[in-house]
């Protein structure tokens, strides 16, 4: 095949990927992105939608259990666990021919195969044993990441899971470990003891969802027990010694160690670049702790090479990955007034039940950072919608700077905060501070209003609690 040139090329389609193609194209640059499996990307294909699929499912459980609680009756409720995953692979197929639409109406070409850099402005891709070479003035790295094993903790796929087997269960497992309880482990966990599974979680540090404010992680914790998932924190899962169908794991808590066995194993413990087979060696491309060093405008050490999104490390978040690749395309164009990505105005949700969603800094970071802090708390069972919807469990707090009364975080859990959370977020960008926040309207009866009362109660103001 002849060579292809193009001003920009981004090595990964994943919501980084493509998204940067589009905005390539949208500045009229002619643009391609190289991916060797499926468009979309992990995201897609195997993370963000896919599970969100199967949480909804999850979620019409909890409510199927719940019925009478609504006034209603029926006889038997049962589940088809091959349906739940078809049901979630045809909402992931959906989006990723959504876009594979939207690469075609925006004109950025597809190529499909294995790339990687070979030379200054040059890409080789290899596919069914050809291999063509492509041209770029700009070349975006955006190859993404995948699950960390550790000696001892290796994935075989069948009985000792990654999220990928996770997502696509042949049965019901009866009882499940989850090692990690990061956003990735607690939303399997979730979905699987929703659907009846017995499920402990196991988690090195002293609390679950660690990246949290230490309020939301307890809040967390007991609502997640209430339901029967048992946790174990400060612990480490030593071992694990596969029989024919289930799986023993050495288990070290409080000095004491103890094996338990377990149907399967979900390994949630962490994530690790794709740095490998992409042409980095004899480029000035620097990798640290498996992820791709960039400076504020995603460039890299080599001239025209720039990398966004998981492979250039956390927070692991497909929103994350689709900004540095519409700033790193924008910078490249020159386009005025863009700012380089600010990590405190990056959203962080988890899909379990209930919800947690955060913003900013915890009330510890910011107290670290020596802000001298203010701290609103407003609970789920002061709002009159959370009660109305049967659902009163949560937590909204809110930090702001004393003495400027800048918002400087928000943590939340509950019903629906992963949709809310994005108001907290909003005012973060216009740097709002407590005064701008206090005087909005928010609708009666919403969640929302517990948005506004925990900004009350930071100031000595809430009406309802
Ligand atoms: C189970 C799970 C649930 C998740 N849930 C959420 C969520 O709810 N919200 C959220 O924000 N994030 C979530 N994430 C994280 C999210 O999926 C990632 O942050 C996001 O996909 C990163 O986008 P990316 O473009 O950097 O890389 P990816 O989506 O990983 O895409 C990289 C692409 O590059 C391709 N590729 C790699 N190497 C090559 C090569 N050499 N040649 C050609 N193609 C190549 C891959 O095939 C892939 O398609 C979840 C992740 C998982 C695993």
């Amino acid at each position: 095949m002849a060579e292809q040139s193009f001003d920009l090329v981004v090595l990964g389609s994943g919501p980084g990927g493509y998204v940067a193609a589009i905005r390539a194209a949208q500045l009229g640059m002619k643009a391609a992105v190289i991916e060797r499996d499926q468009l979309g990307g992990i995201c897609l294909n195997l993370g963000c939608i896919p599970t969100k699929a199967l949480l909804r499912s999850a979620e019409i459980a909890h409510l199927l259990n719940h019925l009478g609680d609504y006034g209603f009756s029926a006889k038997e409720v049962s589940f088809d666990l091959k349906k739940v995953v078809d049901r979630s692979r045809k909402v992931a197929a959906q989006l990723s021919a959504g876009v594979k639409f939207l690469l075609k109406k925006n004109k950025v070409a597809v190529i499909e195969g294995q790339g990687r850099l070979a030379g200054p402005g040059k890409l080789a891709v290899e596919k069914d044993g050809a291999t063509t070479t492509v041209t770029a003035k700009h070349i975006i790295l955006a190859t993404g990441a995948r699950a960390r094993a550790l000696p001892g903790l290796e994935p075989d796929g069948k009985l000792i899971w990654t999220y990928r087997e996770a997502m696509l269960p042949d049965r019901m497992p009866k009882s499940l470990l989850v090692v990690g309880s990061g956003a990735i482990g607690i939303e399997f966990a979730s979905f699987y003891r929703n659907l009846g599974a017995e499920v402990t979680v196991v988690e090195v540090l002293d609390r679950i969802l660690p990246v949290e404010d230490a309020e939301i992680s307890d809040f967390a914790r007991k609502a997640f027990e209430k339901q029967g998932i048992k946790i174990i924190t400060s612990a480490t899962v030593k071992a694990l010694k596969k029989a024919a169908d289930s799986v023993t794991a050495t288990i070290e808590a409080g000095g004491k160690s103890t094996d338990q066995t377990f149907d399967r194993v979900v390994l949630a413990i962490g994530i690790v670049g794709n740095v490998e087979n992409i042409g980095l060696e004899g480029t000035k491309v620097k990798v640290e702790k498996t992820h791709v060093v960039i400076d504020k405008w995603c460039a890299t050490g080599e001239p025209g090479v720039y990398a966004i999104g998981d492979l250039v490390g956390p927070p692991w978040l497909a929103h994350k990955a689709s900004h540095e690749g519409v700033l790193c395309v924008e910078h490249i164009a020159g386009v005025k007034g863009v700012h380089p990505l600010d990590v405190s105005r990056i959203p962080g949700c988890t899909y379990c039940m209930p919800q947690v969603a955060s913003v900013g800094l915890s009330e510890a970071a910011a107290k670290a950072a020596g802000h001298e802090v203010k701290v609103g708390r407003f609970p789920y069972i002061g709002n009159g919608k959370a009660i109305a919807l049967g659902e009163p469990q949560g937590l909204v707090k809110t930090v702001f700077d004393a003495k400027t009364g800048e918002l400087l975080g928000a943590h939340m859990i509950g019903a629906e905060v992963t949709e809310l959370i994005q108001g907290y977020t909003i005012a973060k960008t216009l740097e709002s501070t407590e005064a701008e926040l206090m005087e909005t309207i928010f609708p009666h009866p919403t969640l929302s209003e517990t948005m506004h009362e925990s900004v009350l109660d930071a100031y000595g103001r809430a009406i309802h609690f």
